[in-house]
């Protein structure tokens, strides 16, 4: 017999990560194709020779150079063990009950529906508008008085959507003050929307229930290391800290996220190659018949319904892994123009596109 384990985990849905398969082209994780500079190499390296020793908890020196970067205080900055930890630890620190709910729209972030449930939290899933983006104003009719957490995906990953600072404001007006907003920026780097610019930060100063993920895994490329953070009012990054798991972001992690901060013009002046290879691939696909929703994320969504699967089948037999999601589409990542052509070539082939959009 074995051990008895919560009954209501075996509904949780599994965290299905991006595929890999040997000498295939990894098109399904969002990742940033390059490697860590050579400074950031340096400071991870530095820190490993310090391998015995404990990371400091507090992550003091990333904090306060985080708090510089955005021109805040350090007790409005909190690091997690990637921003999907500080996911989790938002929903640890509103729910209590197990009518309390967390909303957020679908689809989006895989995490979402995982840590609300693994929370013991109730998920209150609003779908999305017919152009794939946030249906704010259903989301904001959807706050009940169990309502304690909404997570906004802005860029939204899978679909890419985005929205601006107007839009956003009049939805953050919408929502009692009491209910925390998380504003997830996790493509916040690819952004290039004309105006409007929907900075979290900016738009959370003077509003307690408003906090802002970011993260290191995307456009500053420390995927494999797992360190995001959260800015917000100092209450709510207190109580992030009291649910936050001991040392759970570790001393390399730290030393390069410290060394990407300082790196960030040239990290950041990597976004805009894959912002036009984004804006390529779905001017070509797009040109090929396929529906794309604008996007201002580093991938694009392919809204193929039920053939979804078979499309991740059939590209990933054309040496190209990319993610279905259920019945609902294909999101590619872009990653080198190489690696993208060979996507395209697959995709707009007459045989694919007889096969998926006929
Ligand atoms: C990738 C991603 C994250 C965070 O990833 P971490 O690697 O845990 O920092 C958070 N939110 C969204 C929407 C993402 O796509």
């Amino acid at each position: 017999m074995s051990a008895r384990i919560r009954p209501d985990l075996e509904s949780i849905p599994a965290y299905a990560p991006g595929r890999s398969r040997p000498g295939a082209v990894k098109l399904a994780s969002n990742e940033s194709t390059p490697g860590p500079l050579p400074t950031v190499a340096k400071a991870i390296a530095e820190a490993a020779e310090l391998a015995n020793r404990y990371p400091d908890n507090m992550a003091s020196e990333l904090r306060a150079a985080v708090a510089e970067f955005h021109g805040v205080d350090v007790a409005n900055v909190a690091i997690g063990c990637g921003s999907v930890a500080l996911c989790q630890e938002l929903v640890q620190i509103t729910c209590a009950a197990a009518t309390d709910e967390v909303l957020f729209a679908w689809r989006s972030f895989e995490a979402y529906p995982i840590v609300t449930q693994v929370g013991n939290a109730r998920a209150v899933q609003v779908p999305l508008t017919e152009e794939f983006a946030h249906d704010l104003d259903a989301m904001a009719a959807a706050v009940t008085e169990h309502t304690k957490l909404i997570f906004v995906c802005n860029p939204n990953n899978p679909t890419g959507t985005a929205y601006g600072r107007a839009d956003l404001e009049r939805f953050l007006d919408a929502v009692p003050e009491h209910v925390l907003v998380v504003l997830d920026e996790a493509y916040y780097e690819y952004l290039r929307l004309p105006d409007d610019h929907p900075n979290g930060v900016e738009m959370g100063r003077g509003r307690s229930n408003v906090l802002v993920l970011r993260t290191f895994s995307k456009a500053y490329g420390l995927a494999g290391l797992r360190v995001g953070y959260a800015v917000g009012a100092p209450e709510v990054i207190t109580a992030l800290l009291k649910v936050h798991i001991p040392f759970s972001v570790n001393r390399l992690a730290q030393a390069a996220a410290i060394a990407s901060l300082e790196a960030r013009e040239e990290l950041l002046d990597r976004t805009e190659h894959v912002a036009a290879e984004r804006d390529r691939m779905r001017a070509a696909l797009l040109d090929a018949g396929y529906v794309v929703p604008r996007s201002e994320a580093n991938f694009v969504w392919l809204p193929l319904g039920e053939r979804s699967a078979e499309f991740g089948e059939a590209s990933a037999e054309a040496g190209i892994i990319v993610r279905p999601y259920g019945v609902d589409g294909v999101r590619v990542t872009a990653g080198d123009p190489h690696e993208n052509d060979l996507f395209l070539a697959f995709a707009t082939a007459p045989e694919t596109t007889a096969r998926f959009l006929g």
